[in-house]
């Protein structure tokens, strides 16, 4: 490779001593619309963002893996590097239960497909907020992947690159996360949203340019992640699943909003039918926003976003009361739409506004903040941008 200003291949050669092979890079997402659908079998509507985990990589001729992040650094201000051996890379190892095992957790899942790997030198460098809602874990397995598929030779479609990053999220890492993170981080395309139907394992490029007609995406990170988020998580999972075995139907995508009376009335359980309720509207919700965007109706959206907000608060029980606060705000600001993104109990919120408001809206949640005591929330605009891809 021939030089470059990356910070990632700038991190390799100061930790390495050495040129990397090459320069990969994937992003975070943000989810326009469709939450806790995709582990329901459902739909989803991701588009990725303009923050990426950018990494620099060499094949090894033995099998010792090596990685460094620039955002991990000793107290000292030094920059650790982490080695492990190819074969000790199991779950449950020291290399899974750090940081680490995101990236690394990538070789083993492609051990277990039969997959010839070998060692490698890595150096990490992330723009991917951690635990903000917009999926740092999912822009660092896919990057990885990817690499790991260039270094190696295997080929990996963009399908395969985002299910392999899954199940190192799932069987190495030990999340129980679906898949639409790492479907969106791989397969995401520049000025796009990705239309993903899990079941039918389709994606679709939809298109989605808000600044073209004078709107904006606004993302409000409120820099608040709740402890009980994992637990919450696992607990919805179940529901869902219970939900689905009550009535009879291997997922709940099964259950369509022209079925969802006899369902609830199957059902005959407060909380299993207001979950239920919730991933029933919320594809219900997705294929509606879809269906806007396609026929250029951006403005449109604004009414399931908002739609989708309430049942994920009251319904699904997944918000928290800065979200709310953030939301709440936004709409009553002149948002055209606004809803929490992620997977819930903190994190971001998303907001559909047009460009003159942005400002005035920003304000308002900022002022709203602090004036409940909560932290300063940090505002972006986004676009969507390109999926995972070689840089150089
Ligand atoms: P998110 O919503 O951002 O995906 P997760 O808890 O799923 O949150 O993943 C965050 C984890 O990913 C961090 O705790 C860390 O282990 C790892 N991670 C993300 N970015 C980096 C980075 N730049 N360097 C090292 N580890 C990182
Ligand atoms: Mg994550």
């Amino acid at each position: 490779m021939s030089t470059t200003t990356s910070t990632a291949a700038d991190l390799f050669r100061s930790t390495f001593g050495a040129e990397p092979t090459g320069l990969w890079s994937a992003p975070g997402r943000v989810n326009l619309i469709g939450e806790h659908t995709d582990y329901n079998d459902g739909l989803v509507l991701p588009f990725a963002i303009d923050s990426r985990a950018h990494l620099a990589a060499s094949v090894r001729t033995d099998d010792t893996v090596r990685v460094v992040s620039a955002q991990r650094r000793d107290p000292d201000g030094g920059l650790p590097v982490m080695e492990f051996d190819l074969a000790d890379l199991v779950p449950g190892s020291p290399a899974a239960q750090q940081w680490s095992g995101y990236l690394l957790g990538v070789l083993w899942t492609l051990r277990q497909d039969g997959h010839q790997v070998g060692g490698l030198d890595i150096a990490l460098d992330s723009t991917v907020p951690v635990g903000a809602g917009l999926s740092s874990s999912a822009a660092l397995e896919c990057v990885t992947t990817l690499a790991a598929s260039d270094l190696f030779g295997l080929g990996l479609s963009k399908d395969r690159i985002a299910r392999i990053a899954q199940r190192t999220e799932n069987d190495f890492v030990g999340v129980p996360c679906g898949l639409m993170d790492q479907m969106a981080s791989s397969a995401c395309t520049a000025g796009n949203a990705l239309f993903f139907d899990v079941q039918a394992t389709t994606v679709t490029q939809v298109p989605f340019d808000p600044e073209s007609v004078g709107l904006a995406v606004m993302v409000v990170d409120t820099r608040v992640h709740h402890q009980l988020a994992d637990g919450e998580y696992a607990k919805r999972r179940r529901s869902c699943e219970e939900a689905a075995a009550k009535l009879g139907v291997p997922s709940l995508r099964h259950i369509d909003i022209d079925g969802l009376d006899a369902a609830i009335a199957v059902l005959a359980d407060d909380v299993l039918i207001r979950r239920t309720r919730h991933i029933v509207t919320e594809n219900a919700r997705v294929a509606a926003t879809v269906e806007l965007l396609a026929a250029g109706d951006m403005v449109g959206i604004g009414a399931h976003l908002d739609a989708s907000h309430v049942s994920m608060r009251d319904d699904f029980e997944i918000t928290s009361v800065e979200i709310d606060l953030a939301v709440e705000v936004a709409q009553a600001t002149g948002a055209i739409g606004a809803r929490m993104t992620g997977g819930g109990f903190g994190g971001s919120i998303i907001a559909l506004v047009r460009q003159e408001d942005f400002d005035t809206i920003a304000a308002a949640v900022v002022e709203a903040f602090a004036a409940a005591d909560y932290p300063v929330p940090v505002i972006r605009a986004m676009s969507p941008a390109a999926g995972a891809l070689r840089d150089a």
